[in-house]
């Protein structure tokens, strides 16, 4: 037989050397100090602040963000590939990074005046404090502009007084949330972003969740009554709010395809390992063509997955339109991720059943990977726009 080179399956074409150790650095970290713990967080529902400090630690917090503000001065690239570690072990970590970046941090950068960003990025980039996201309402998710919470101008002092309601805000109520940016209508027809401190009165952070998945990932409702925030707290262009929120949403949409690319990482391997080691009438499981031939079409599920993410993600870096690509790369790799825990579940047989197996944590987890930064069927009507139908 020909001897060559051996094909690396987990090659992702055209990374710098400096990604590529970024990557490495966290697929050690996430082994090290994610995996043994994550079914444990799971159960307990524990946010795991000691490690996202770690990570803060790390440098993950700033990736993308410029070294004057404390970050690494990355890119979308990078942060998507920090993610699919992270998510390989651990959804909820995962998505604490990418929301407190993606969501939490990147509005400020993107939008916030210089004194914006000298005042909250370099502890965000530090992982010291975390930011959240405030667009989704009980009345307004895939409907963005239904939002219904108000921002009003108290003309005597300046400032905005916010009233609303905000549902399902990821990284709100941690003990290190600093802020969270919210979309509020300004007039009839305009809605603007502000810096909110969690720590203005009137803001209350509603007890969290009790979740089908990432049970370790912080999530509250968030009641807004009569909050004073000063009037260089409005980030960005008064009145150009939500094309703001949903342009960062873009990039969102890279990442969360990036998890769940993780996930179905985990399926693959788990499901690879699991197939040649259980046996079952005299042999390894994976002796037999369905389950061989289930973990092919996983690898085939990952390669897509990635492809799609990490094609994305450079056509943002380097500038160029993004918002297809971002949406093709998260419908499919998120409903690949759905389909890949059923089947991984089903290789583990009862076994993947039970809690202490990961598989059954993934296959709870990946859900709402469908739902989150744009349902499935939103992601199916921003393709069909860029297609020019009237849709
Ligand atoms: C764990 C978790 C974390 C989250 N974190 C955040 C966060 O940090 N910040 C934030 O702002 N939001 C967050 N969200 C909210 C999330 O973005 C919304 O749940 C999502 O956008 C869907 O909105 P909705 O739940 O109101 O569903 P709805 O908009 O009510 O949709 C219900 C169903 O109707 C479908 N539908 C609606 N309109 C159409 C249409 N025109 N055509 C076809 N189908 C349609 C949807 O696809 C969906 O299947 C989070 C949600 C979860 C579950």
């Amino acid at each position: 037989m020909a001897t060559g080179p051996v094909e690396d399956p987990d090659h992702i074409p055209g990374l710098t050397p400096e990604q590529e150790a970024l990557r490495a650095v966290v697929r050690d970290f996430a082994e090290r100090e994610v995996a043994p713990h994550a079914g444990e967080w799971d159960r307990t529902g524990t946010f795991p602040l000691a490690t996202v400090r770690a990570m803060g630690e790390l440098g993950l917090f700033g990736i993308p963000f410029p070294e004057e503000y404390g970050g690494q001065g990355g890119d979308l690239t990078t942060l998507c590939l920090a993610i699919e570690e992270l998510a390989r072990h651990d959804q909820s970590i995962a998505i604490t990074l990418s929301a407190g970046v993606g969501l939490g941090a990147g509005p400020i950068h993107r939008f916030g005046t210089e004194e914006q960003r000298q005042r909250w990025l370099p502890d965000l980039c530090a992982g010291r404090s975390l930011a959240a996201f405030g667009l989704t309402e009980p009345d307004g998710g895939s409907d963005a502009g239904a939002i219904r919470t108000r921002a009003v101008r108290d003309e005597e002092t300046g400032e905005w007084v916010l009233d609303g309601e905000k549902a399902f805000i990821t990284n709100s109520g941690t003990e290190i949330t600093s802020v969270i940016t919210v979309a509020a209508r300004t007039a009839p027809g305009e809605i603007s972003a502000f810096v909110v401190p969690v720590d203005t009165p009137g803001v209350e952070i509603q007890p969290p969740y009790r979740k089908l998945g990432w049970r370790a990932s912080d999530t509250h409702g968030v009641t807004l009554s009569g909050v004073r925030v000063p009037a260089d707290h409005v980030l960005g262009a008064p009145g150009r709010g939500l094309g703001a929120f949903l342009s960062v949403l873009d990039e969102g949409r890279v990442a969360i395809a990036a998890l769940a690319a993780g996930c179905i990482r985990a399926c693959l391997e788990d499901s690879v390992a699991y197939a040649g080691q259980r046996h079952a009438f005299g042999r390894p499981i994976g002796a037999n063509q369905a389950v061989a031939f289930a973990c092919s079409d996983l690898a085939v599920a990952l390669d897509g997955a990635r492809m799609l993410t990490y094609r994305a993600a450079r056509l943002r870096d380097e500038g160029r339109p993004f918002r297809r690509a971002a949406a093709v790369a998260k419908l499919y790799a998120t409903e690949a991720a759905v389909a890949a825990t059923r089947t991984a579940t089903q290789i583990h047989g009862g076994a993947g059943f039970m809690d202490d197996t990961p598989v059954a944590r993934h296959y709870r987890d990946a859900k709402v990977l469908e739902i989150g930064e744009g349902t499935s069927e939103v992601q199916r009507l921003v393709i069909a726009r860029t297609l020019g139908l009237p849709v």
